[in-house]
């Protein structure tokens, strides 16, 4: 393994290693002292912040690790870039109609964000959109009623349906989006008797199928939608009831994450083909509403792969405004207003999970006894021979003896014939010649097939402290993609190969995906720094701002990490805003139904009976149960 940390080494070649220029988006690079730094535009000009410093800051605080920065310059930047390039793409176009963005509540619900939104949103008349009762709720109280969309989409029962509808006499616009046959019966009937004419959309089922990790959602059997004999029924009903001036808007969803930016025009296409069948059917319309799918390059290639796009944000909005006033203006329809349910897109940047590493494990041998031992059984001389016998030519062939060898020691030490010390020495052999046989690899233009999983097999295990199942589930349930890097000593060489493990010990449990910036793909190991004795080591990975916050689940009973959000000003200083202590795990415990007042009854009455039988002191029993409930009221993950 490379330990030379005296190779040249800039933070332009950690720059490049770690792709943060591709994936950063403008947002994140590195400062001369080889800080990652996050990097704000303001009219000014761009202000850069050191990371490592909005860290300290924020420790100094008393925030402690793991913890999930939001840095809130970063959604209005994103929320700002979208509304900004659909209106230029409008006027660019000479589209005649508007865009009216709407963020889904479900792509991150937690309430200082939709504050955020909802506050940054109001000069783009951003508004929700609300899947639940839950979500319409969030969205009634975080709007003002000023005429912002609120799309109400998912199953709605008439409690649904009669909020939505009073709300509406507030003044609040909310469509009421009809996903399955049976809503329509139960909007007539609440707004008759209500006496409150319903603002209601459609949802169709495109055939239009996409590619990407998400591709459930579009194609014929997506499950929501209606089918176009579905539609008809609807439009049937609506006339019958008079209502079919109440059917204002068309939506669509293909799907999260769109690597293809065809997919999206197909889509569009397919949509507008609907729309001007509509308009004719004499429906009032207005709104097109696309969904979301609009993607973020995690891997910063900027291709068709799953988890990037080969489409930049302005393509994107060119590309539907063009697509639909063509498909239009052939039909002489109005414009509509365009609508777009992006939530990765608007959210993902703007946060980070930060955690230290608290460990790590190495695959390495101990040096060798020289002279190495005579005296040692038949089958670890072979493979110390072995270990003398590696060529550039034969590495295939010894790679393949010191697996036999090995095997066969495992078996002597089953059946009691070599003692622990001396399968200890086999080992060390073992991994030697398996650090050789990688070195030679180094040099070696085609490896063979078997010799690919050499390098993560002997990667070192860098232990973080942070859950997996908790802060990243999408790692661990659809093999997601995050940009993974130090925090700071981007001057020095990372000549570590790592993965990174949580510190929940299940074997799901960790980081084996990441960006590999050289071949445009995906690599199983991390160049890491070695750690250092008096300094934590702080990994981020970033662009964690959507749907990972609430899908975390409490593998472990490890739970929500602290959370910081961070406004940076025109003058580089910044202000924490809002800050969320984690759960203690008295908070997690009572999530599973344990009372914690219970437990330290329970234990105390345990301890009262030792002093009794006089196993402790009463000393001792004040001592235990103060740790016992310093723990309750402590952070679940690793404090130092
Ligand atoms: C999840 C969802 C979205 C958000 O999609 P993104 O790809 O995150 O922008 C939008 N609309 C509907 C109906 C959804 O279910």
């Amino acid at each position: 393994m490379n330990t030379d940390i005296e190779t040249p080494w800039t933070t332009e070649d950690s720059a490049q290693l770690y792709g943060i220029r591709e994936w950063g988006a403008g947002y994140f690079d590195l400062s001369e002292q080889g800080d990652v730094t996050v990097n704000i535009r303001f009219d000014s000009g761009d202000v850069r912040v050191s990371l490592v410093e909005i860290l300290s800051g924020i420790r100094e605080r008393g925030v402690p690790l793991p913890v999930i920065l939001r840095i809130e310059n970063l959604l209005d930047s994103q929320l700002a870039l979208l509304n900004e390039s659909f209106n230029q793409a409008i006027s660019a176009c000479e589209y005649k109609g508007s865009y009216r963005g709407v963020f889904p509540v479900k792509v991150n619900q937690q309430c200082q964000v939709i504050e955020e939104l909802a506050q940054f949103g109001e000069r783009y008349n951003h508004g929700l959109e609300a899947g639940s009762k839950a979500e319409l709720i969030i969205a009634l109280s975080s709007l003002k009623p000023d005429g912002r969309l609120i799309i109400c989409n998912g199953y709605k029962d008439e409690e649904f349906i009669d909020l939505a509808l009073r709300a509406q006499r507030l003044g609040y616009h909310c469509v009421f989006v009809i996903e399955t046959p049976t809503e329509l019966p139960i909007i007539i009937e609440r707004s008759k008797a209500l006496n409150i004419k319903p603002k209601i959309g459609v949802r169709v089922k495109l055939s239009s199928k996409v590619t990407g990790l998400w591709n459930d959602t579009s194609g014929d059997r997506s499950i929501f939608g209606l089918t176009s004999n579905q539609l008809v029924d609807v439009l049937d009903r609506l006339k019958e009831h008079q209502m079919l001036d109440c059917l204002e808007l068309l939506h669509y969803h293909l799907g999260s994450q769109i690597p293809n930016i065809r997919d999206i025009r197909n889509g569009v296409m397919e949509a507008c083909r609907y729309y001007v069948n509509l308009v004719k059917e004499g429906a009032s319309m207005g709104y097109l509403d696309l969904g979301g799918g609009l993607a973020v390059d995690y891997v910063g290639s900027k291709s068709c792969h799953v988890h990037s796009k080969n489409y930049s944000l302005d393509e994107y909005c060119t590309d539907v405004v063009e697509v639909v006033k063509s498909t239009l203006d052939a039909h002489e329809i109005a414009h509509p207003t365009i609508v777009t349910e992006s939530g990765r897109a608007t959210v993902a940047y703007s946060s980070m999970l930060l955690f230290n590493v608290l460990d790590v494990t190495h695959f390495e041998p101990a040096p060798l006894p020289k002279p190495f031992p005579v005296e040692v059984h038949e089958l670890i001389g072979n493979l110390h021979e072995v270990l003398g016998s590696i060529s550039p030519t034969d590495l295939q062939q010894c790679y393949n003896d010191a697996i036999y060898y090995r095997e066969e020691i495992g078996e002597l030490f089953k059946r009691g014939q070599i003692d622990l010390r001396d399968r200890s020495l086999a080992e060390n052999v073992f991994l030697e010649i398996l650090q050789r046989i990688k070195t030679e690899l180094e040099q070696c233009q085609r490896i063979p097939h078997e010799l690919e999983g050499l390098k993560e097999y002997l990667a070192d295990i860098y232990y973080g402290n942070f859950s997996v199942f908790q802060s990243l589930p999408d790692i661990w349930a659809i093999d997601q993609v995050f940009p993974v890097m130090p925090l700071h000593r981007h001057r020095e060489k990372p000549c570590r190969e790592a993965i990174v493990a949580d510190i929940t010990c299940d074997c799901d449990g960790k980081i084996d995906n990441f960006i590999d910036t050289e071949n445009q793909d995906v690599r199983s190991t991390l160049p890491l720094h070695p750690l250092k004795d008096d300094e934590d080591y702080v990994l981020g990975v970033f662009l964690v701002g959507a749907y990972q916050e609430t899908l975390g689940d409490l593998h472990n009973l490890f739970g929500d990490t602290a959370v910081a959000s961070v406004r940076i000003s025109e003058d580089g200083s910044f202000d924490l805003v809002k800050e969320l202590a984690g759960d203690s795990i008295s908070d997690v415990l009572s999530y599973v139904e344990y009372q914690p007042q219970s437990i330290l009854e329970n234990f105390r009455r345990t301890a009262e009976k030792a002093v009794r039988q006089g196993t402790i002191s009463a000393v001792e029993r004040r001592e235990l149960l103060d740790s016992f409930s310093d723990s309750l009221r402590g952070y679940t993950y690793y404090e130092s």
